[in-house]
């Protein structure tokens, strides 16, 4: 008789399930046949007798004394500067771009990226992520260099969304004052996307040919296209990627509402849409259940019931938020208005970690101090954020961020004799106030064994960090450069950033005395 080598069964775990209230859940069985969770019962190992089909089971995880979540989704995050953690301090938005931006450094090499793409994918799976949607900025576009990252993530194992972020409007038009205050010459280097001077239509078909020589060879990566940010895109490419979207039913992944900059050139720039990034979105195709927004920090109660209307989900990144001077969003009034919600983690140059243990907790504090005498968001909100919200976010509901038979086997498992469960009160409370990822065991993407006691599976983490090594050198040399420049522009950005600061806006999402009170309507 052979064994069923596609079965696993994971015995006596306690099985984390969002519609059960209770506070510790309670020991259940796990059969997993192929990429897919069969059956979630208690009792379910002695039933089975070790065997499915007739034929013994592949594998059997004793997940006694473990608690089992669904994996994680890092529902916002890009790999293109996983190496730069550590790099900055909290410096502001505008002037991070400037210095992590890949358009901002050379071309870098195939084994730089499949680095920084296996380095990123383990980061993220050792603390429990099992999806993650790759905002991906190629500097060039090459197909060549954006295979090389595919292959790392199907290697890897962790399910991917891909898209490639791109716009079509140079970065320092739609940044305010920075046309007025640096030189041309100065301004046309300071570049943020990969923009196509062919225009929108070219940029397009760009994308569309790489969606159709790429799309569909892995099981555990799909496609998103990624507009930058609507400040960043013309109508025209607007409406091509709108398109685009339809033809080849993608998710659109786009940026919205950071920084305080970004929603003063909505009111400087875009009059004809009230002023309203969101609006300029709808008028173009581009506001939808299809649609993901990252951030919306500086959404105003308007346009929060805009989106809502139109079942658009909303990623917040709290962490990198107040590393980049960018502020709170008003989160618990997304979840007032029925926004769905799912948690990132951005850029390892701007939050430089990639762990949702950190989201979740940020998130649930900062929300408690933007709406005092609300009670949510609960942990459970959080917890449930991360992982069926963020699959919603990701266009992946129903197919992972639950433990239930058909979804998918994405799992993660947690040691319950951590310091962080000792003693075990509340499941979800101590996910998301007291863990910080140490306590992460076993991680499966798709049915596969990707991180077993504490370890990468599919990923040699030695020779990795040897390949991390052989790219720092010309990095390092790089980083410092492009971080000379800033620096020696540091005088025209404090005064852009004092004028955005001081011009007056309609919202403030900054804690405290941050920007002078009589500076806000
Ligand atoms: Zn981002």
């Amino acid at each position: 008789m052979s064994i069923q080598s596609n079965t696993i069964l994971l015995t006596q775990g306690r099985v984390y399930d969002h519609s059960d209230t209770s506070e510790r859940p309670g020991p259940a069985d796990i059969l997993i046949i192929g990429d897919r969770i069969a059956a979630v019962e208690p009792g379910l190992a002695e039933k089975l007798g070790g065997e499915v089909h007739g034929a013994p089971i592949g594998s059997v995880i004793d997940a006694r004394d473990h608690l089992v979540l669904p994996g994680l989704v890092n529902a916002h995050y890009h790999s293109h500067d996983t190496l730069l953690k550590g790099c900055f301090e909290t410096i502001p938005r505008e002037t991070w771009l400037l210095n992590a931006l890949p358009p901002n450094y050379s071309r870098r090499s195939p084994a730089e990226i499949r680095a920084r793409t296996l380095l990123g994918a383990v980061e993220c799976l050792r603390v429990g992520i099992t999806s993650v949607q790759d905002m991906l900025t190629m500097a060039p576009m090459d197909a060549g260099d954006i295979e090389v990252a595919l292959q790392a993530y199907a290697d890897a194992g962790i399910r991917c969304v891909f898209s490639l972020q791109t716009g079509d409007v140079h970065g320092a038009k739609v940044t305010p004052f920075w046309e007025e205050i640096f030189p041309e010459t100065v301004a046309n280097g300071m570049s943020g996307v990969v923009s196509n001077d062919a225009g929108a239509t070219a940029l397009a078909d760009e994308l569309r040919a790489l969606h159709t020589r790429f799309a569909g060879k892995s099981d555990t990566i799909s496609w998103g296209l990624a507009p930058s940010s609507p400040e960043r895109c013309t109508p025209a490419f607007l409406k091509a990627l709108a398109e685009l979207a339809e033809q080849a039913g993608l998710r659109v992944f786009t940026h919205i509402y950071e920084s305080r900059a970004t929603t003063l050139i909505a009111r400087q720039k875009f009059a004809a849409w009230n002023g309203s990034l969101v609006s300029y979105l709808a008028a173009h195709g581009m506001l939808g259940p299809q649609t993901t927004l990252a951030h919306g920090v500086w959404m105003l109660p308007a346009e929060i019931e805009q989106v809502a209307k139109a079942g658009a989900s909303v990623v917040l990144n709290p962490v990198g938020n107040l590393k980049t001077r960018s502020g709170v969003a008003p989160m618990a009034q997304y979840l007032a208005a029925g926004v769905n919600l799912g948690l990132g983690c951005d850029n390892n140059s701007c939050s430089d970690a990639q762990n949702l243990f950190q989201a979740m907790k940020a998130f649930a504090g900062l929300a408690a101090v933007s709406d005092v005498e609300g009670d949510r968001p609960s942990a459970r909100d959080a917890l449930f954020a991360a992982t069926a919200g963020g699959a919603q976010a990701l266009g992946l509901q129903g197919v992972v961020g639950q433990i239930k038979p058909g979804f998918k086997a994405d799992l993660t498992l947690l040691r319950l004799d951590d310091p962080s469960f000792i003693p075990f009160n509340n499941a979800a409370r101590q996910v998301v106030f007291s863990e910080c990822g140490r306590a992460v065991d076993t991680v499966l993407v798709n049915g596969r064994i990707l991180v077993r006691h504490g370890r990468c599976t599919s990923v040699d983490e030695a020779a990795l960090r040897g390949q991390v090594e052989d790219a720092m050198g010309a990095l390092r040399e790089e980083i410092a450069a492009v971080s000379a420049r800033t620096e020696s522009l540091q005088p025209q950005l404090a005064e852009a950033h004092r004028r955005t600061w001081n011009a007056p806006l309609e919202v403030n999402r900054y804690v405290g005395g941050a920007v002078p009170q009589n500076k806000i309507n």
